[in-house]
């Protein structure tokens, strides 16, 4: 069963996408797929309107977002509601994953963005003739692409910091939530951003490969890793930037001094969140041998207690789609074959609906298994029992991923020497899945996982062009280094070059 239907239309109206909700099969709406034309008209009325948004200054730009938190708040429900119908996530996740941390970015790109990306004037260390001036301009039209496991907040908050930075943007939401792709759009209308500033085209991955050839300055791409290759192809025949943030297999590591009781219930949060379907999941578990059964007695409770469903107060609502559910049981069936045990769940629960899969633990697991190697997204945790940290480090970093990591210990200094040779590109201490949520923090994978960051001050930079404005500061006559050339010259500049680096004094000044 497929959550998007195609649906013949025949009129010449081009493709239409029928949406069925994952949690009750009902059809919640359709999406008239976008033509390239008009993937390519919708950038070029976004590149008409970016130079006057830009215009309007970080002040007039952070007004609008502010108006745009004031209305997130006042009608939160609508968004909730509007989310939840499209992923079947429970109302209590929906606001931590979305809407929560939607208002986070309005308000903190809105008030900082102005700090973050203002003109800098780094000191020369060899020229003290001239002064150089950095800034940061909008690069033009980001094109953003967006998955749909985070539908709401993935394609806002990039699109905040885009438009933060003075750019125009278009969105291209994914095809299983366009709703949210709207929600944003309507957000934005309601806010009062100019018109075009932000555009909106719909439909599959052909509107996202039209997107990218579509003349935008710079894609901004949230999705899988066999995508973000496709994309990163076409960026660099098109020879602008992208940013890819991509799939992951997070591990955790539980060293012997942990505090288990914190680290289960991290666990357990961290690896069923959205039913497993975070980019972030934990997805590997390394436990140290001395506290493997303490630990995983604990886990098993707290995973026997979560409540799965799709209406009223729960915990683990359904998979997306029934292609989501085929990899989970193909990696729990391969799993299976080559040894591993399941000590609770291991299979669907159609009791519930067709799209319901049952939080399972894994153990006797091996890296020889798909479970371990490729990323499930889907309510699966494998755990596996090492002999000391070293062990659980080394088979942490045997993966093709590095997006993310948590390390739980009472021994600060043991975390950060851990944190700093775990290969992902960030790491959760004694927490699970809060690094995207804390917009200071870059945030981006290692390895597969991606290219480039988002988020902090070098994640907003990342939406401008870095202009060099290289002043003179003294206007002299004549510059020694201009014509006519001449022996003295030569001269002259062996000297400076010889004072410069031959010299300790002039070592110590340049
Ligand atoms: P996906 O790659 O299938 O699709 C993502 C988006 O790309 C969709 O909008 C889709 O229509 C579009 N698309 C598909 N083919 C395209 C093409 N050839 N050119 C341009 N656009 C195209 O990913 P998904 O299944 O929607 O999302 C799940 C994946 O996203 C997982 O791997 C997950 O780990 C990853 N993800 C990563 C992060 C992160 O921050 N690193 C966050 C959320 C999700």
């Amino acid at each position: 069963m497929a959550i998007v239907r195609a649906i013949e239309s025949g009129n010449g109206e081009g493709r239409r996408l029928r949406l069925v909700s994952p949690a009750n099969q009902e059809s919640i709406g359709e999406l008239r797929v976008s033509t390239a034309a008009e993937v390519r008209e919708t950038v070029a009325r976004a590149r008409r309107a970016q130079p006057a948004w830009q215009a309007l200054g970080f002040d007039g730009r952070a007004a609008i977002m502010r108006r745009a938190l004031e209305i997130l708040l006042a009608d939160q429900e609508k968004y909730v509601a509007a989310i939840g119908r499209e992923t079947g996530r429970s109302r209590y996740e929906t606001i931590l994953m979305e809407i929560f941390p939607a208002c986070d970015s309005l308000a903190y790109f809105g008030k900082h963005a102005k700090r973050l990306l203002k003109d800098e004037k780094p000191s020369l260390h060899l020229l003290k003739n001239k002064k150089l001036v950095v800034s940061y301009e909008p690069l033009g039209v980001i094109g953003i692409i967006t998955p749909w496991n985070g539908p709401f907040i993935l394609s806002l908050n990039p699109s905040v910091q885009a438009l933060m930075a003075g750019n125009a943007v278009v969105l291209k939401a994914s095809e299983l939530t366009p709703f949210s792709g709207r929600l944003v759009r309507e957000l934005f209308d309601a806010a009062g951003l100019p018109k075009d500033v932000f555009g909106l085209v719909e439909g599959d991955g052909e509107v996202g490969a039209a997107l990218v050839e579509a003349g935008v300055n710079k894609i901004a791409f949230t999705g899988s890793v066999a995508t973000g290759r496709k994309i990163a192809e076409a960026c660099g025949r098109n020879l602008i930037p992208c940013t890819l943030e991509l799939g992951g297999k997070d591990p955790m590591i539980v060293c012997s001094d942990a505090d288990l009781d914190r680290a289960a219930k991290g666990c357990v949060f961290g690896a069923f969140l959205n039913a497993g379907q975070f980019c972030c999941s934990t997805e590997r578990v390394y436990v140290v041998s001395s506290v493997a059964d303490a630990f995983t007695d604990k886990v098993l409770g707290h995973v026997r207690a979560l409540r799965q469903g799709s209406s009223g107060e729960y915990d683990i609502g359904p998979m997306i789609s029934e292609k989501q559910l085929d990899v989970i049981e193909a990696h729990v069936a391969d799993a299976l074959a080559r040894g591993a045990k399941v000590l609770v769940g291991g299979k669907r629960n159609p009791k519930l609906g067709p799209l319901f899969y049952e939080p399972t633990v894994l153990t006797d697991v091996t890296h020889a298994m798909r479970v371990m190697r490729e990323e499930t997204f889907g309510p699966i945790l494998p755990i596996v029992r090492v002999r000391d940290e070293q062990d659980a480090l080394e088979m942490a970093n045997d993966s093709e991923y590095g997006l993310s990591s948590t390390l739980w210990t009472r021994d600060e200094a043991k975390a950060v020497s851990l944190a700093k040779r775990i290969e992902s590109g960030s790491v959760c201490v004694n927490d699970s899945s809060i690094t995207y949520g804390v917009l200071e923090a870059p945030f981006g994978g290692m390895k597969a996982s991606g290219l480039g960051q988002v988020h902090g001050k070098d994640g907003l930079k990342n939406y401008c062009f870095a202009k060099s404005i290289v002043i003179d500061r003294f206007q002299l006559k004549e510059e020694r280094a201009w014509y006519p050339y001449s022996g003295d010259k030569v001269e002259m500049l062996q000297k400076v070059m010889h004072w410069v680096w031959g010299t300790r004094l002039g070592r110590l000044l340049a």
